[in-house]
């Protein structure tokens, strides 16, 4: 998502940084550029036009155009703008009550019930007893569903009862959670294909029996434009304390989640990105701006790698690598580390750079031939001798076949990954070009 987008707004401001000073005809002519790059990304019109307006209004100021380095407080400018159109500061979810409750909404297949589900997870992670509330009663499946993910996450769910209708379940449910003292409650509803006055009328009179303090709305980032007449339509009739955008890992071009919280006013409160329920993130409207701008995710990435990657673990592996001490053993252990941050593609989505250029089949490509490698890698590690952990360099050809036959590679395989081994030896450097970079970066901001 937002690949092209990104694409075309670094190339604008590529050229806008190589003027020394801007006229105002530079300021028009890259700010038709980048009006022309949202409407590809399928962000809405009038949004599109508000935008571009503001930045140039912006931007035409004596502080802009008086600068020494103009293209690049442009670039600041838009990044500010973008910032506050993703919904400014981030917003979360209140959970303060006995016990807070969460109403999920939207659509068939907008992801509720998977959304539910990974909700669930985060909060228990968080030390919290969380109730999960099959209330989609139309669809027998969609109840089994809740049920299987609630046995995956390990809370409690409950369903209803023969002959409930969806409000008495509502109430029933806020009940039981009051006394059984759970701190959270999560009522999945039911959706439509499309809204209707019947599932409108459901859903208001399950809010009035349950008085939910968030309403959320999950919505399907791929349907776009059509994001953002379903955000109206169920904020006018329900009343929405948020929304949830799933799907961000799809081919989805961005302007639904570029254009909903500017027309709706609801706060973007988490996104989905796969069908795994660790696939669930906060929404951060400045980190996704600067996503956007080519900056990268480089806090979201952090703090990924910080909640699965242990600690002191990591600190001892950097001490070692700018020592050059690193051995196989300990290359071993960072391939396991790797591993737990999920799939390299989501990973790509994060980093700096060149990565986000990439079109979606390519970055697929790279990531499955890494995370074989690391496979390959590992295999071959753990047929090596401790001795032969530890003394990479010592490792000979009657040794190299040896681990070969072990492990049913190839004697190349076993030649390639000792010599990725050694090249790892020059990555101190590369980190402390990387460290220059994101310094140089700074002076900007
Ligand atoms: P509901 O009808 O709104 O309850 O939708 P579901 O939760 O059943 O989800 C519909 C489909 O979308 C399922 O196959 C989910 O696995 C999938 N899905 C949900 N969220 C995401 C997401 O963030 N990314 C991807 N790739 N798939 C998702
Ligand atoms: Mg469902």
């Amino acid at each position: 998502m937002f690949e092209n987008l990104s694409s075309a707004l670094q190339k604008t401001f590529k050229d806008l940084r190589g003027y020394g000073k801007l006229t105002e005809k530079n300021v028009k002519d890259s700010m038709r550029e980048v009006r022309m790059a949202l409407l590809e990304a399928d962000v809405n019109f009038k949004v599109a036009r508000d935008f571009v307006k503001k930045v140039q209004e912006d931007c035409m100021g004596e502080e802009v155009m008086g600068s020494i380095t103009p293209g690049q407080l442009v670039v600041k400018r838009v990044q500010d703008h973008l910032e506050e159109l993703l919904g400014g500061a981030h917003k979360d979810f209140d959970l303060t009550g006995n016990p807070a409750s969460v109403m999920m909404m939207g659509l068939h297949g907008s992801g509720k019930t998977t959304s539910s589900g990974k909700l669930a997870l985060r909060w228990k992670k968080s030390g919290r007893r969380v109730l999960l509330v099959a209330c989609d009663i139309r669809r027998p499946a969609a109840v089994e569903q809740l049920m299987i993910l609630a046995g995956q996450v390990g809370c409690d769910v409950i369903g209803p009862e023969p002959g409930e209708t969806v409000p008495m379940l509502g109430k029933r449910a806020a009940e039981h959670a009051r006394n059984a003292k759970y701190d959270v409650v999560i009522y999945d509803t039911g959706g439509r294909f499309q809204v209707d006055d019947e599932l409108v009328q459901e859903l208001k009179e399950f809010s009035e029996f349950t008085q939910p303090k968030n309403r959320v709305l999950v919505l399907d980032a791929a349907i776009g434009q059509e994001s953002v007449n379903v955000a109206e339509t169920f904020r006018d009739a329900v009343g929405l304390t948020g929304l949830i955008l799933t799907k961000l890992d799809g081919d989805a071009r961005g302007g639904a989640a570029l254009s909903v919280h500017a027309v709706t006013g609801c706060p973007i409160l988490m996104t989905g990105s796969g069908e795994k329920m660790e696939d669930l993130e906060p929404f951060y409207p400045d980190r996704m701006a600067s996503r956007i701008l080519g900056m990268g995710d480089v806090v979201s990435f952090v703090e990924k790698a910080q909640g699965l990657i242990d600690e002191k673990e990591a600190l001892r592996m950097q001490e070692k690598l700018s020592k050059n001490q690193m051995d196989l053993e300990d290359f071993l252990s960072q391939i396991q580390q790797m591993k737990k941050l999920g799939p390299m593609s989501n990973l790509f989505d994060m980093m700096p750079g060149d990565a986000m250029k990439m079109d979606q089949k390519k970055k697929d490509a790279i990531a499955s031939a890494s995370e074989l490698e690391m496979k390959k890698f590992e295999s071959i590690i753990q047929s090596m001798t401790p001795w032969e952990r530890r003394n990479p360099k010592k490792i000979d050809r009657s040794r190299r076949l040896r681990i070969a036959a072990g492990c049913g590679r190839k004697f190349q395989d076993v030649n390639q990954l000792l010599k990725r081994f050694d090249q790892m030896g020059k990555m101190g450097k590369q980190f402390k070009k990387m460290e220059k970079r994101l310094r140089h970066l700074k002076k900007f901001t």
